[in-house]
């Protein structure tokens, strides 16, 4: 009796994740989207009741300026060839062929840029990749664009430039999410007053919680949400909990001198620096300070009251962090995650929302935001 009824919760659950680095894995390794050793494939959607996915096509910024529209395009084409040839996944266009396609049981994909410079300061490119079927842009990763400035590098633009208002403009008018994870607060106050539409932070906690840069102040947190905008959690210890945020700093600071010695005479490779930052990235979670899905929860919790139930979702930031909560390890988890928020008082309504329904209904508003221009 027990199972049948867990077993109808997850055909009913309905996931829509705002951010993963699947993408990037597929990319980098032999693996099928199918099975494969990543937080996120096939059978642990099925398992996890994720109907739908934002796969982004994440571009280190150690390979710009030159070769960032190179490796996005690379990325692209592993998602290409791996999910949606063969039909994996339904490449989502709108949130009517989403609908349609998880209507018909099939995993919808929605393809998203990770980060501005692989638009090479192009609007033409920006316009491209639309048509290409890309449907959003984070505008910066860790370090600023020509046009933006990223929440972890010296301030340099302080928030947009006018080119920086051009593109968002050209996001708004051609019904493209514009994304605020990674800027800095100038960034996202200026995105906020450049464009009418609803803005996302795909993949942000909040800052109350866990002092982190790549979190949201209060502030932020409400002017998101009083436009109709959209906040997913992210899953990433370090954005949870500011003791593991510290842990890692620490870390990195002592594999310095190691990280030099390696990439020394490398500097032109950044096929390899990549690869070197991401191994001891991993390294640095080593002997971390555990974190749990409550604790992500608390996350929730906030932002829901700042900015209300409506707001907030789950950008879970699969297969671009090197570790997870203790108790939700990959995708096949979202049944405990709906259990807990469930737990935490959420009301089914709410649960449903949060889970993917949210996600939804700010990518539709995004959608009508265009066809209004
Ligand atoms: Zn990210």
């Amino acid at each position: 009796m027990k199972d049948k009824r867990s077993k109808e919760t997850i055909a009913d659950l309905f996931v829509f994740d705002a951010h993963c680095d699947t993408a990037s894995a597929l990319a980098d390794n032999p693996w099928s989207f199918r099975r494969a050793p990543t937080h996120i494939d096939l059978a642990k959607a099925g398992k996890g009741g994720l109907k739908a996915q934002v796969f982004a096509i994440w571009v280190d910024p150690l390979f710009a300026p030159q070769r960032a529209l190179k490796r996005g395009l690379q990325v692209m084409q592993a998602l290409e060839d791996k999910v949606f040839v063969p039909g994996l996944a339904v490449k989502a266009l709108t949130v009517a062929g989403m609908d349609q396609a998880v209507g018909e049981g099939k995993l919808a994909g929605w393809v998203f840029l990770e980060g501005g410079h692989i638009i090479e300061n192009s609007l033409e490119v920006l316009a491209v990749f639309r048509s290409l079927g890309v449907r959003g842009m984070t505008l910066t990763h860790g370090k600023n664009t020509d046009w933006a400035d990223s929440s972890t590098d010296a301030p340099r633009s302080r928030g947009l430039t006018a080119l920086g208002r051009r593109i968002v403009a050209q996001m708004e008018r051609t019904g493209m999410a514009i994304d605020v994870s990674h800027v800095s607060d100038a960034t996202a106050r200026d995105v906020l007053q450049a464009v009418d539409v609803p803005v996302m932070a795909s993949h942000s906690n909040a800052r109350r919680l866990c002092a982190a840069p790549r979190n949201l102040p209060d502030d932020l947190i409400r002017a998101i949400a009083d436009r109709g905008g959209f906040i997913g959690a992210n899953f990433h210890p370090a954005f949870i909990k500011f003791r593991v945020y510290e842990q890692i700093e620490a870390n990195f600071g002592r594999f310095a001198a190691k990280i030099k010695a390696r990439t020394s005479g490398r500097m032109d490779d950044p096929q390899f620096l990549s690869q070197i930052e991401w191994e001891y990235f991993q390294r640095a979670v080593v002997g971390n300070e555990p974190v749990f899905m409550d604790d992500l929860i608390d996350h929730i919790v906030h932002i829901a009251a700042i900015g209300g139930s409506r707001c907030v979702g789950l950008g879970s930031d699969f297969d671009g962090i090197a570790s997870t909560p203790v108790d939700l390890k990959n995708a096949a988890a979202y049944p405990a995650l709906a259990a807990g928020l469930r737990r935490r008082g959420f009301s089914e309504r709410e649960v449903r929302r949060i889970c993917g329904q949210n996600l939804r209904d700010f990518l539709l508003r995004v959608e009508r935001g265009a066809k209004k221009r």
